[in-house]
Order: C-alpha cells, then sequence, then structure tokens
C-alpha cells in the first residue's frame, strides 16, 4: 500500500508538471502571437428587438495557432490574463476593432471586451484615446464590455478608470450581468450606460420560469435606472418573442446573426 500511494503520487507529479509546462509554452506562443498576426476578429451583430435593426457589433477574438488550429478565447483568454500577455493583445483588439469601424456607416457602434487585467494596467483610459485619436473613430462609437470582476478588483481604481472613459466620450455596457457579485450596488456605483444580460439566462426564458423571473427582474433595474438592457445568447425565435413582449431594447445571439469575419459583413456596415 506504502508503495502504491508513492506511485500514485508520483503520477500526480507528473500531471501536473505537464500541465504546468502546457501553459507555459502557451504563454510563450501569446506572447508572440500578436507580432505573428495570428489574431483576428470576428463580428457578432447588436440589434433593436422591436424593429430588428442593427444598431453595432461586438468584436469577438479568434486566435490560429500555426499548428493546433482555432483555440477558443475561454482557454486562451485566462492563460494571456495570468501572464499580463492580455495587455498587448486587448491593445491590438482595441486598435483593431476601432480602425474597421472608422470606416463604417457612422450609425453602427463596436463593442470590445475589456480584460480586469487590462482594465488596471497603467493609463489604460490614456490608451484608449490615442487609439481613438489615431483611428478617427467618434468616441461615442466605442462600447467597451467590462464584467463586474474587473470592479471588485480594485473598486477606487476601477471607478477613477470609468470616470476617465466617460470623461473621453466612449460608453461603457457592463457584460455578463447576473453572474458576478453584488451587481445591483455596482450599478448604482459606476457609470454605466447599458447591461448586458448574460446568456445563461436568456436560455429557455420562454419555458423555464425561473429564468423568465429573473430576465423579467433585469429589465426593471434597467428601465429603473434608465438603463437599456441587451439580452445575450439568444438563440431561438421564441426567445425572442418573450424578449420582445417584455420591451427589452437589444438583442444578440445565434438567432440574430452568428460571429462573422468582416468580409461577410461588408454589404451590412457599407457607409
Ligand atoms: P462574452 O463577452 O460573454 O461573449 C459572448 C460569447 O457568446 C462569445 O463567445 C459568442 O461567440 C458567444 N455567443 C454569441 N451568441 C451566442 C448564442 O446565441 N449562443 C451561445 N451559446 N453562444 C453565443 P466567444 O467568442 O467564444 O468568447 C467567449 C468569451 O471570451 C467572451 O464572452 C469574452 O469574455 C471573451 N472574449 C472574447 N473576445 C475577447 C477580447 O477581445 N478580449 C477579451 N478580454 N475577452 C474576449
Ligand atoms: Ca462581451
Ligand atoms: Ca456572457
Ligand atoms: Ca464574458
Amino acid at each position: 500500500a506504502k508503495s502504491e500511494g508513492r506511485d500514485t503520487y508520483r503520477l500526480y507529479d507528473h500531471e501536473m508538471g505537464q500541465e504546468a509546462r502546457a501553459r507555459r509554452i502557451m504563454e510563450h506562443e501569446l506572447r508572440h502571437a500578436v507580432s505573428r498576426n495570428e489574431f483576428s476578429l470576428v463580428y457578432q451583430p447588436q440589434k433593436k428587438i422591436d424593429t430588428g435593426e442593427t444598431i453595432g457589433y461586438e468584436a469577438l477574438l479568434r486566435w490560429k495557432h500555426p499548428e493546433r488550429g482555432n483555440v477558443s478565447p475561454g482557454i486562451f483568454i485566462p492563460v494571456a490574463e495570468e501572464s499580463g500577455a492580455i495587455v498587448q493583445i486587448g491593445e491590438w483588439v482595441l486598435q483593431e476593432a476601432c480602425r474597421t469601424a472608422a470606416k463604417w456607416n457612422e450609425a453602427l457602434t463596436v463593442a470590445v471586451n475589456v480584460s480586469p487585467v487590462q482594465l488596471h494596467s497603467p493609463h489604460f483610459a490614456l490608451t484608449v484615446h490615442q487609439i481613438l485619436l489615431n483611428t478617427g473613430l467618434a468616441p461615442q462609437r466605442l462600447e467597451l464590455e467590462i464584467t463586474e470582476t474587473a470592479l471588485v478588483r480594485d473598486m477606487h481604481r476601477a471607478l477613477a478608470t470609468l470616470r476617465q472613459l466617460k470623461g473621453i466620450g466612449v460608453r461603457v455596457a457592463m457584460d455578463d450581468f447576473g453572474t458576478g457579485y453584488s451587481s445591483l450596488s455596482n450599478l448604482r456605483a459606476f457609470p454605466f450606460d447599458k447591461i448586458k444580460i448574460d446568456g445563461s439566462f436568456i436560455r429557455q426564458v420562454d419555458t423555464n420560469q425561473q429564468a423568465a423571473t429573473i430576465v423579467k427582474a433585469v429589465l426593471g433595474i434597467g428601465r429603473g435606472l434608465g438603463l437599456p438592457v441587451l439580452a445575450e445568447g439568444v438563440e431561438t425565435s421564441g426567445e425572442l418573442k418573450f424578449l420582445a413582449g417584455e420591451f427589452c431594447q437589444i438583442g444578440q445571439g445565434y438567432f440574430l446573426g452568428r460571429p462573422a469575419p468582416l468580409e461577410s459583413i461588408e454589404n451590412e456596415v457599407a457607409a
């Protein structure tokens, strides 16, 4: 039994070592992925629910690894956050999204995800300001999607940065609403322009009583605070109908449009 225990430990130790090694390799690859042009953006429409009109697009990051092919953001973003590479990668995303949207019809906005690490990096607001100047995108056309995780890390600093961003004229949306911590106090304490309800609450909203209750409550909060609400992850006509009936203003999801490369939305975004 004693030797068995030792072997188990060795196997465990070996596996941990491999996992840590794989992570270090990925960290290293991510540091070079920007200069090696391995990143691209896809764009998913955000639509008015009552008219179906597209008001903007969310930019979503894609990484095509030379050997492993497409790696999901759910896998590589946490690694890039932990190593700090997300700051440089996030800057590339902002630059690319703003450069692209500057050529679109000026009624359209572009939404960009900002990692908590990036939000708290030095001079983040200044970086955003410089990118807007470089690309010529009107600040009002850029919406930064920020999760509550970013706020709780350092409340004072997050508030200062959000105020600087608002001062520049960019908009901020609270992303993944309902999945984080103490959502309600955060909505009051921070100057958000929009609430994005997480897709997990939208799934089966038309058939599941609990999901429906939560979504209705969030819509009530949005109305009370004067903030438009966007429902993420709309996958069926039933879900869309429910949202329309509850006067949810904006929707996003596979039923309304899948994330797509720029080439395939050229007609929709033409100025
Ligand atoms: P998110 O910000 O909540 O983005 C929504 C995710 O849901 C995207 O996954 C999108 O492709 C997916 N989605 C859209 N419609 C539907 C639907 O109807 N059903 C389902 N099941 N999924 C839908 P994606 O592109 O894999 O991104 C995953 C997460 O990775 C994002 O979640 C975001 O947190 C992060 N991410 C993506 N791009 C960036 C980026 O440029 N910077 C940072 N910091 N994070 C990013
Ligand atoms: Ca988002
Ligand atoms: Ca989400
Ligand atoms: Ca998210």
